[in-house]
């Protein structure tokens, strides 16, 4: 059977490039051993971390005022690492669309002042709250944002342009590479690498190299320095080496792809497809306000708790696995990343239909 993985993260990786890794698992180039049992610091590695780098400028078009960095601790780690260098503290802005959001403003909280400039939790984070309602901080040391909320299933279609002078950063864990944006709007953007990039263990941040220049040496430990990571091409330790090789991998299928705008156009289509179904069922509903629908993250319910965890239940028995909702929120949800093809989206509507026929 075949088995498709709608998992939000770790998320299912492009069958190609699992198996590829597995083909150079245990003797890498013909080196007679594994790219994880190989030094950081030699010939067969610099160039892996390189080419990962080389091929994340190409794909988002990163010029050399970027520092493009692999870092461990993942997000979540970002969500203190990012506050603990840039904030010093002054005020920064919070939009507070979801879980993830509120988890980076709280961690925020304890390196300065937070302003939330608009917030959605009263409805259950079911939308993005409009830009022009947003009270944003003029001389703020910058404006967070997270560009898809995992959780909820909101997405912002349109990016928000930055306040001039106030450099806006994003987390953008779960919808980086999946659609096309200009890095030039943003003083940072991070993402965890295990939804859309590859496995769990590092972090891809991308920071406007001048930002680094902010940090107050004397208080941060310098493993927790955006310099460090700078001075030493992200090998001050160890790197997750098999992470960042796994990444490499990733974004070579990217290319092979197309690109981001390619794959943009896919994942338009994938979301339609299971978003038209949905608007069209009386059994499914999606809780989501229409305009601001992931097209990652895509979240429903049927009539009932019950029937919810039946659906999850009987989806897996047909190879459709992980639809079960985050457990802060409960429902479903199918996460349908960059690696999820168009396949795996028409299989899970056709088991939908069938489970709404016979459960109505
Ligand atoms: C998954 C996720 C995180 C957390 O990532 P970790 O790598 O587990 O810390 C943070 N933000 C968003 C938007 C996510 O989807």
């Amino acid at each position: 059977m075949t088995v498709y993985n709608f998992a939000a993260g770790p998320a299912m990786l492009p069958k190609e490039v699992m198996q590829l890794a597995q083909a150079e698992f245990t003797n890498y180039r013909d080196c007679g051993s594994g790219i994880m049992e190989l030094s950081h610091r030699g010939k067969l590695f610099q160039p892996v971390i390189d080419h990962a780098e080389a091929n994340v400028r190409e794909l988002l078009n990163v010029s050399d005022d970027y520092a493009v960095l692999f870092i461990q601790g993942g997000a979540s780690m970002q969500f203190a690492m990012l506050a603990m260098n840039l904030l010093n503290g002054g005020t920064a802005d919070y939009v507070d669309t979801g879980v993830w959001s509120n988890k980076a403003a709280k961690e925020a909280k304890l390196f300065g002042n937070v302003n939330i400039v608009a917030s959605s939790k009263e409805t259950k984070y079911d939308h993005i709250p409009a830009q022009s309602e947003w009270k944003r901080t003029a001389d703020a040391a910058y404006l967070h944002i997270t560009s898809n909320n995992t959780v909820a299933g909101t997405q912002y279609k349109v990016l928000p342009k930055p306040t001039p002078g106030v450099p806006m950063i994003a987390d953008m864990s779960s919808d980086i590479m999946s659609r096309v944006f200009d890095i030039n709007d943003f003083g940072m953007i991070y993402a965890g690498a295990q939804k859309n990039l590859g496995p769990s263990g590092v972090a891809l941040v991308i920071l406007r190299k001048d930002l680094a220049a902010r940090t107050d040496e004397s208080k941060v430990p310098t493993m927790l320095r955006y310099s460090t990571y700078i001075e030493n091409g992200s090998m001050f330790n160890t790197p997750p080496t098999f992470a960042i090789y796994m990444l490499a991998l990733v974004t070579d299928w990217v290319k092979k792809q197309g690109g981001v705008a390619a794959l943009e156009k896919i994942n338009d289509a994938k979301a339609a497809y299971l978003y038209e179904f949905l608007e069209n069922s009386t059994f499914f509903k999606s809780p989501v306000a229409p305009a601001d629908r992931s097209r990652m993250n895509v979240v429903f319910r049927t009539p009932s708790d019950e029937l919810d965890a039946l659906f999850v239940k009987e989806a897996k028995e047909n190879g459709l696995t992980d639809l079960k909702g985050h457990r802060l929120v409960g429902g479903c949800r199918a996460s349908i990343y960059n690696a999820m093809p168009m396949e795996g989206v028409k299989a899970l509507v056709e088991f939908m239909k069938k489970f709404e026929l016979a459960n109505k």
